[in-house]
């Protein structure tokens, strides 16, 4: 999708850290990292968010939890870790296309959910 910032980083468009890649899934470092390990996971189509989830496109988020779990891995993260969506405005979203914040390397608070 055109002046999507995430679009534009899985077409190379805009430089990115990646750590993953598949037919249907792109995964980077986070440019402003919470933790040790700031990872976001994307499916390749254009979503704005998880809201725009169904039945005909849940592939592409199955196969973004598939590639959350082979990096997890990679990462080292074998002592757990957190995914995170934020979805729309009042969820805290900033760029609109879907994606899954993994965040690890660290013991992380448990207050929020
Ligand atoms: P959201 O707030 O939408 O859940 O998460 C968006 C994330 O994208 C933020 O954590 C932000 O740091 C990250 N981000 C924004 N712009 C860029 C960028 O140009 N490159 C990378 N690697 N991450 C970005
Ligand atoms: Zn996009």
């Amino acid at each position: 999708m055109e002046n999507c910032l995430f679009c534009k980083i899985i077409a190379g468009e805009i430089p990115s850290t990646k750590v993953y890649e598949d037919e249907y899934v792109f995964a980077f470092r986070d440019i402003n990292p919470q933790a040790p390990v700031h990872i976001l996971v994307v499916p390749k189509v254009h979503l704005d968010s998880a809201d725009q989830i169904t039945e005909e496109n849940a592939v592409h988020v199955a196969k973004c939890f598939e590639a959350i779990a082979r990096i997890a891995k990679a990462e080292g993260l074998t002592n757990g870790y957190r995914v995170i969506n934020n979805c729309g405005a009042d969820g805290g979203q900033t760029v609109m296309h879907l994606h899954f914040h993994i965040i690890g390397g660290v013991k992380l608070s448990e207050k929020i959910v």
